[in-house]
Parts: C-alpha cells; sequence; structure tokens
C-alpha cells in the first residue's frame, strides 16, 4: 500500500529537517561551501494530485541555482503550480516535462501543469547568483539526498533529465524492453526496491543538442510512456 501525499510529505519534511536541508541554511557536510556564495537546500514540489488515482511520477532535474527561496513543500508546489498555470513564465523545460508527464498519464497538459507530478533537484548545494549548472562533485556529494528522497516519494516511475540527474544513481538494463528503447529504460534499485526510470536528454539542451532535445521529447518520449503504462498496468 502507497502513501498518500500528505503522508509523503510529513516524512520528506521530517527528512529535511533532520538534515538541515532548507533554503539558505543548508550545510551539506560532503559540499562544505560557503554561505556567501551558495544558496542552498532546495526541497522538492510534490504536485497536489501526486498519486492521486495515476502513477507516481518523479523528475529529477538539474535546475540548481539562486532562486529557490520558499522553505517548505508545500510553499516550493504552490510556487511552482503559480509559475505553471501563469501565463507566460513557462519555459521549455517546464512545458516539455509537462507535456511529458501529461502524456504518460494520459491527462489533458493544461490539466497537469505540474498538480501531478514531482519535480526535484538533484544537487542541494548551488551558487547563489549563477544559474549554471553544478560541478560535477557537487552532485556527487549530493546524490544521497535524492536518493533518499525517492524512497520516501515512493514513485512508480522516476525521470532523469540531464546527464548530472543520474550521478550517484546505479541503473540496471531492462532486457525485455523494445530495442529502439534500450538506450532510455532502466531500473533502478534502492534497498532491493526496484524502480522504473527513464534516461531523458535534457528539455533545455542546447546547442548542438537542442535537435535531439526535441526529437526526444516529440518522438521518442511517447513510445517510452506507451511502454511503461505497458509495464505498470
Ligand atoms: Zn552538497
Amino acid at each position: 500500500m502507497k502513501k498518500n501525499r500528505t503522508d509523503v510529505v510529513s516524512d520528506l519534511t521530517q527528512y529535511y529537517k533532520e538534515k538541515g536541508i532548507v533554503p539558505n541554511n543548508f550545510t551539506c557536510k560532503k559540499c562544505n561551501l560557503s554561505k556567501e556564495n551558495f544558496k542552498q537546500g532546495a526541497q522538492c514540489h510534490i504536485g497536489n494530485n501526486y498519486g492521486n488515482g495515476v502513477m507516481r511520477t518523479l523528475v529529477v532535474s538539474l535546475d540548481c541555482g539562486g532562486k529557490s527561496v520558499v522553505d517548505d513543500i508545500d510553499k516550493v508546489t504552490a510556487a511552482v503550480e503559480g509559475w505553471t498555470q501563469a501565463k507566460n513564465p513557462q519555459n521549455i523545460h517546464r512545458i516539455r516535462t509537462n507535456s511529458m508527464v501529461a502524456d504518460l498519464l494520459g491527462i489533458k497538459v493544461a490539466d497537469d501543469n505540474g498538480k501531478y507530478y514531482a519535480t526535484t533537484n538533484a544537487c542541494k548545494c548551488c551558487r547563489s547568483k549563477s544559474m549554471n549548472q553544478m560541478n560535477e562533485k557537487y552532485f556527487k556529494n549530493c546524490a544521497e539526498y535524492k536518493l533518499e528522497e525517492i524512497v520516501k516519494l515512493d514513485p512508480d516511475v522516476v525521470y532523469f533529465q540531464g546527464n548530472r540527474a543520474r550521478i550517484g544513481v546505479t541503473f540496471k538494463k531492462v532486457e525485455t524492453c523494445p530495442k529502439e528503447l534500450s538506450d532510455y529504460i532502466r531500473h533502478l534499485t534502492i534497498n532491493d526496491k526496484k524502480y522504473w526510470s527513464v534516461i531523458c536528454i535534457h528539455p533545455s539542451a542546447r546547442g548542438s543538442h537542442s535537435e535531439r532535445a526535441k526529437e526526444f521529447y516529440t518522438n521518442i518520449i511517447p513510445k517510452i510512456n506507451a511502454y511503461i503504462r505497458s509495464v505498470q498496468n
């Protein structure tokens, strides 16, 4: 029996409290960053309909940077839902992620907008001023928080967006999936529990990768989602 959203939120809140994961005041012992230069400790967003009659869907991404100032899950969630519902602030990251999840769950994009899934940052330690990605070593140091978030969110499927989102994660190939999807579909095992996982190119990949990202989110994701639905039902 899966925990409901309220229990997930309270479990994770407790975990964040134990580890001191709050914006602006996080002391990650492994990264050991100076407080003046780093804004840290972003908590996750958990859509208000997370797991509510649909697959529990988690997106692990790379959004480091100084924009997380709110200090609890419900406030992060309200902020995310606010951005996605407002007219213009949607970026290609959110647009593609919303469409990806709506396609998986068989709901209208307009009805999803972050309400049906959870997102978290792969790295808890980020620069306060720059929106650039952190170096690999920080993702590695912070990986334990991401893994514990996955355990507590107990998702049916996890999308990992971008190479660095997967740092510190061990996957197994899924031999039974269609060959054309074998680069993307994996099992992630934590404490003997298996999570269906999808290796995604980052939705806002730039330069020479931008065409690949477009192709991935337009043509490959629907096939991956169809497969995930077929193994979950
Ligand atoms: Zn850290």
